[in-house]
């Protein structure tokens, strides 16, 4: 089979693709494992809600319709939402196809699939940044009695036996499923990293509106100081509840989370160790959440909008504990469970491009793989600081599409007899 660029992934990143593609009347297809949205159908907790807001949902040709653009969707609306996203854009996906291998045969790429093997000139890998957990080593260490689990896992709280469970890492998997999980019974004990703490409204706004609307959102990734530091920042403590609540270490404790530092092993005795660093990476979050809350009271007041919202404000400093626990012993019975929210990273396994790195990443260039013909979307902070959300794969795919095309229009033009043989 052949076609001109091959879309691996039907979720927003591809699907966005799909539609600069098509724009651009370059014939291409979608191939996707499972079904479209497949990653939300299937890797997602049952309670969990978009964290950005209704109206912060805009992909190419299409935006948020309903009557309730500040809500947040649930994981059947989100499902829903892009599903119908592929069918107003008449998507051509290729559903149940999973991609087995890439090569590049030098005239092109030969895209190996279960269900047959595709020609192309160029591909776009658009299969996710959280395909597989990352879990600390410290898990050869604990003991078998203990089940341990990560957020791909994880559904609800009835799936977990009665007892305690111990959540590491405080980033917004996370706080969420640690505060679900104590408000079924269970006592939850926290262990925190270094985390970014943020209120849910500030000045009568959500955060995310501020952020948009100050431009923080749209920050290119040749305009910071440290991109590789920028990709690797955690993701904010936020949840969309309905209610709109803030969730962060101090709404945890105040309805009886034990927060713990990080945990930096189990030793002989099987006893877990967490670090003495809590109050000084809570310190910090809080430095630093101030900090944006400052560049946002700047904006508004060098933009006008200081008669429109609310006073500035601050939030109570984190609240930690005078001597933290460092030391849990696992061998009691009291931790029945471990939830591993410590992160997520892309799969390749599948890639025989030599593109990756000494950790396994693809070598890049905002999107542009160091493989002529070969793209990336949907990664954190792949061009833009949204890339990695909803409302950031529009503004990537118009940009790598351009690129796309303008790399095959000089390949048409060097090469004449792929004209031909394209017909
Ligand atoms: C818990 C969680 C909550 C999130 N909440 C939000 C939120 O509130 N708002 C927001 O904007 N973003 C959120 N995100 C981030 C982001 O929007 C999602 O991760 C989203 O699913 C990424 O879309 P994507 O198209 O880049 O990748 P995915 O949705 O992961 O799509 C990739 C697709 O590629 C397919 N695929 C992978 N490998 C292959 C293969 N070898 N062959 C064929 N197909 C393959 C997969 O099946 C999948 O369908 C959240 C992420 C997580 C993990």
């Amino acid at each position: 089979m052949r076609t001109t660029t091959v879309v691996i992934g039907a979720g927003q990143a591809g699907l966005a693709m799909s539609w600069w593609l098509a724009r651009r009347s370059i014939d291409h297809v979608v191939l996707e494992r499972g079904e479209v949205a497949n990653s939300w159908k299937t890797e997602r907790w049952d309670s969990l809600r978009l964290l950005t807001p209704n109206w912060q949902s805009r992909l190419p040709g299409y935006g948020y319709q309903g009557k309730d653009p500040d809500g947040f969707r649930t994981m059947p609306e989100t499902i829903g939402f892009i599903e119908e996203y592929a069918q107003a854009i008449t998507a051509p996906v290729r559903a149940h196809t999973r991609v087995t291998s890439v090569r590049n045969r030098g005239e092109g790429y030969e895209v190996a699939t279960d269900q047959g093997t595709w020609q192309c000139e160029t591909v776009v890998l658009a299969t996710g940044a959280c395909n597989t957990p990352v879990i600390p080593s410290v898990v050869e260490a604990v003991p078998a009695a203990i089940k341990t689990l990560t957020p791909l896992q994880y559904r609800k709280p009835d799936q977990l036996e009665d007892g305690g469970v111990l959540v590491v890492g405080a980033s917004a998997s996370g706080v969420q499923i640690a505060d679900e999980i104590q408000r079924s019974g269970r006592p939850v004990t926290l262990a925190v990293g270094e985390h970014v703490r943020v209120p849910r409204v500030y000045r009568g706004r959500d955060i995310k509106w501020w952020m948009d609307a100050s431009g923080v959102l749209d920050q290119r990734y040749d305009e910071v100081d440290d991109i590789v530091r920028a990709r690797n920042v955690p993701s904010l403590q936020l949840a969309g509840y309905p209610d709109r609540r803030t969730i962060d270490l101090n709404s945890l404790t105040a309805i009886g989370v034990k927060l713990v530092g990080r945990l930096a092993g189990v030793n002989a005795e099987g006893k877990a160790q967490f670090s003495g660093s809590l109050r000084n990476v809570c310190a910090l979050a809080d430095l630093k959440m101030n900090r944006l809350l400052d560049t946002i009271d700047e904006w508004a007041r060098k933009n006008g909008r200081d008669g429109e919202v609310a006073a500035p404000e601050r939030f109570a400093f984190t609240e930690v504990e005078e001597s933290p626990p460092l030391l849990l012993d696992f061998t009691r019975g009291r931790i029945k469970t471990i939830i591993w929210a410590t992160g997520f990273r892309p799969d390749y396994s599948w890639l025989d491009v030599p593109v990756l790195d000494h950790k396994g990443f693809i070598r890049h260039d905002g999107g542009v793989a160091q493989s002529p013909g070969l793209y990336l979307m949907g990664l954190p902070f792949l061009r833009r600081r949204k890339s990695s959300l909803i409302d950031g794969v529009g503004d990537d795919a118009r940009d790598l599409s351009a690129h796309l095309a303008s790399y095959l229009r000089d390949r048409a033009l060097s090469r004449p007899e792929l004209i031909a043989a394209r017909g």
